[in-house]
């Protein structure tokens, strides 16, 4: 047995305070908790791509540029020539990558709520975090409340999400161009939800030196793949490409993810359902008494039930085969609220059934 206050002794003492992240056990449950695209591929696209991963040489390393890939990213993601492309293992990594390269008294800023990884990112490294709450009403970003926190501790990333997880809005344009113009350090835009927005800060690199622009594929329907990328200056992609690990993209991924980008059609279409079912999903739960379900742009929807009964909907509609996000224990603006991502239509049907029947329950 290792003695109880040996890892204490070993590890850093902002990595003994965290607890790992976890991810629900959701085997044999309709999973809409973690903004995955219910859909896979018809067919024939599956078999064509089972065909290109044939002579991929696993005996070798990969390619650690993945320059096949970012010549299909760059052309179909329309990325501007003059910017370079960070690929990373999930945009996890990125963050992760972004954080490694701050100095140990780097300050990281983002609203809350936010992504939690900025935050658990930040604290496994000791940075300092400043969360700044977004408006209450209409989880707006409180634009003074954050030049103010850049005036007063100048941190050397802002995270903003856009749209933003776990509330599913797209904050004001002129907000994030008041804050990248205001901060010394970097603005990351992350884009993970941007399929669904149509809205980007892509077209926008040229005009900011400090602008970073973050997206990811697993939204858009691949996220067993661990793909994420960061757009921006050579400047800063050069440096940031001098602690990604070398082969951090597996053959597997760089094959895969070329193929699937050369079928954006079918992710088009994809993306277009899930807007649309959105929409019914959102009409849905607003329809029901007593919750109160919030615009998104996203592919999931943020809901407050009536106080007190948040905790029992989500166990009661687990113990119904529905898995969605519990997000009251994080309380603040999230108390009461839950998150579900959108499904298939039948997944979306089971789902508001369940709500449904969870709701008479609780109120009994
Ligand atoms: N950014 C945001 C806003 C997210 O919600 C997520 C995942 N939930 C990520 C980044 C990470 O995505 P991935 O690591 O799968 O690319």
């Amino acid at each position: 047995m290792i003695p109880s206050d040996l890892p204490a002794s070993i590890f850093r003492k902002e990595v003994l305070a965290l607890s790992a992240y976890k991810v629900a056990d959701a085997a044999g449950m309709i999973k809409l908790d973690a903004m995955e695209n219910p859909y896979g591929w018809p067919l024939d696209i599956q078999s064509s791509w089972l065909d290109t991963l044939k002579d991929c040489p696993l005996n070798r390393y990969p390619d650690p540029e993945g320059r096949q890939l970012v010549r299909a990213l760059r052309e179909l993601e329309a990325i501007p020539e003059q910017f370079e492309v960070l690929l990373g293992n999930g945009s996890d990594e990125i963050i992760q990558m972004l954080l490694m390269a701050l100095p140990p008294t780097a300050s990281v800023l983002a609203p809350a709520p936010g992504f939690v990884m900025y935050k658990q990112l930040s604290d496994s490294l000791g940075l300092r975090y400043h969360a700044v709450p977004l408006l209450a009403e209409g989880f707006g970003l409180d634009l003074p409340a954050m030049l103010a926190v850049i005036a007063g501790h100048q941190p050397s990333v802002i995270f903003i999400a856009y749209p933003n997880n776990p509330t599913g809005n797209l904050f004001s344009g002129e907000a994030i161009d008041d804050i990248i113009k205001t901060a010394n350090g970097l603005v990351v835009i992350d884009e993970a939800y941007a399929p669904f927005a149509n809205a980007s800060f892509m077209g926008r690199l040229a005009e900011y030196d400090n602008l970073l622009v973050m997206r990811t594929v697993s939204k858009l329907g691949l996220a067993g793949l661990r793909l994420g990328y960061l757009v921006g200056k050579p400047e800063w992609i050069g440096e940031l490409n001098k602690i990604r690990l070398p082969y951090n993209i597996n053959s597997l991924t760089q094959i895969t993810a070329d193929f699937a980008l050369r079928h954006k059609a079918l992710f088009d279409f994809q993306t277009q359902r899930i807007c649309a079912e959105r929409e019914a999903l959102l009409a849905g739960l607003n329809a029901m008494d007593g919750l109160v379900a919030y615009p998104s742009a996203a592919n999931f929807i943020l809901f407050r039930t009536k106080p007190g009964q948040a905790d029992a909907i989500f166990t009661s509609l687990k113990a119904q085969g529905v898995l969605i996000k519990n997000l009251n224990p994080q309380g603040g603006l999230l108390a009461d609220c839950l998150r579900v991502t959108v499904g298939t239509p039948e997944e979306n049907a089971a789902f508001l059934q369940a709500m449904g029947n969870s709701l008479i329950l609780s109120q009994c």
